[in-house]
């Protein structure tokens, strides 16, 4: 028997994280904490484990979204056994220790759930067991029934650097679980890779399930049309903030703006930028030859930049040109990016390009449809700010178009199909498409707290 909870993760880009058990073995994909949620709030629901028993944990990719929560996890489930990708263990001890400073505080009051120390996740990136691409893995857990037992392989996602869809095998029965998943290349990351075989079940993201694809255009029509209104700002003197996730996006416009620049495409200014996303641009370069990427060569570190943490005043973005890539993506409220904003919205000649996905409810959203004299405010409390600023909308997807979603149900050829990580929009859109075109295939939308059993 097969059943599917989710925890938390289901109508949201939150806190993705999905309980599966098979004949008594019982998987989690995924640990994520909601980006944009605090405290308690932010957390899947693990009080819908009580009861249920626990054996691994497969972690799809280090976005928060899908990792986040893992050391409050831990503090529950202490005997867990946890796998990744080696890419995805090394971005974790990285991430997880600088989300445990912000997470302090927010759990600090909290009287049941205490924030972890460093030491605490020191000791879990340690525990994290790795398996490469394609290598298939044996997993039974202690109170399995079945003869056979699990096995699970990851599958290139072409997401963010490590990142991998889960095919789970059981008894002849096959589930695959997508993660984040993008299936034509970024301009580091190539295109996902599917398993080469049929499945009986998929569970599938839905990020842009509601969202047009002729808006998702390519990447190639996205860099030319950044190059040329990035030079009409920097060429009349104005500075451009890109709010970027610090894994991923920051990666992928950074390479992004060195080929601009090779290519002579770009108005030759200082670059920005800081904090994590450096680090984790460190493990891009160090991954280079072992994982499947294009510019194998070029290391993101060796592109002249400044760390935004010794710039003492904005001033400087006013006597000189630049483009800054701060996180967070959407803007989240005391993140560089939204200081930098605030900044930046004053400034006449300046201009924000927003450049991936972005939550309705976050800072990012406010300004998204804004123009140039209209006022904006960004977050609940904070006063109407004046847009002086030029607002850009770019569309350097990391997630797949839902075509490509669709024709990944050609592909796998699935039986039944759970549909997560996305809103009710775009979950409806997928799925009365995969309906309207293959009419056997059982559909599921999912629930946090809802049990599927097959
Ligand atoms: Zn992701
Ligand atoms: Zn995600």
């Amino acid at each position: 028997m097969i059943k599917f909870l989710p925890l938390g993760g289901a109508d949201d880009i939150g806190a993705s994280c999905y309980f599966l058990e098979l004949d008594g073995t019982g998987i989690l994909l995924d640990c994520g904490i909601h980006p944009r949620k605090k405290g308690r709030e932010a957390l899947p629901d693990f009080s819908l484990l009580d009861n249920l028993n626990l054996d691994f944990v497969l972690i799809s990719h280090a976005h928060q979204d899908h990792i986040g929560s893992l050391p409050f996890l831990v503090q529950k489930f202490p005997h867990v056994i946890i796998t990744s990708t080696v890419q995805t263990k090394e971005i974790a001890e990285i991430t997880l220790h600088n989300a445990a400073n912000i997470l302090k505080e927010q759990f600090e009051k909290d009287d049941v759930i205490t924030p972890y120390s460093h030491e605490e996740i020191d000791l879990i990136v340690k525990s994290i067991r790795t398996a490469e691409y394609l290598e298939v893995n044996e997993m039974k857990g202690l109170r399995h029934i079945g003869k056979e037992p699990v096995k699970i392989s990851f599958h290139d996602a072409g997401h963010i650097l490590g990142s991998a869809g889960i095919l789970i095998e059981y008894e002849g029965g096959k589930i695959f679980y997508t993660g984040d998943i993008k299936f034509s290349s970024q301009q580091i990351m190539e295109g996902a890779i599917l398993p080469d075989t049929k499945v009986d079940i998929l569970i599938t993201e839905t990020t842009y399930g509601a969202t047009d694809s002729e808006h998702l255009s390519t990447w190639e029509n996205e860099s030319k049309r950044f190059a040329n209104a990035a030079n009409k700002i920097l060429n009349k003197g104005g500075s451009i903030l890109v709010p970027v996730f610090a894994l991923g996006k920051t990666q992928e416009i950074m390479a992004l703006l060195k080929d601009l620049q090779d290519k002579r495409a770009l108005t030759d200014v200082e670059f920005y930028t800081g904090g994590v996303g450096r680090e984790i641009s460190k493990l891009y370069d160090r991954n280079r030859y072992i994982v499947n990427r294009q510019f194998k060569d070029m290391e993101l570190n060796e592109i002249p930049q400044i760390d935004l943490y010794d710039v003492e005043d904005y001033q400087m973005f006013v006597k000189k040109p630049g483009i800054v890539l701060a996180s967070s993506g959407m803007m989240i409220e005391n993140t560089p990016s939204f200081r930098l904003a605030k900044f930046w919205l004053n400034q006449r000649n300046f201009a924000i390009f927003l450049v991936g996905y972005v939550d309705v409810d976050s800072p990012g959203f406010q300004i998204l449809n804004k123009n140039q004299g209209e006022t904006v405010q960004l977050t609940e409390f904070s006063e109407p700010a004046l847009i002086n600023c030029q607002i850009e909308r770019f569309y350097f997807a990391s997630h797949s178009k839902r075509e490509e979603l669709l024709n990944m149900v050609d592909v796998l050829r699935p039986d039944r199909v759970i549909l997560l990580h996305g809103d009710f929009e775009s979950k409806s859109w997928l799925g009365q498409n995969i309906l309207d075109k293959y009419g056997h295939i059982k559909m599921h939308s999912s629930e946090v707290g809802s049990w599927i059993i097959i």
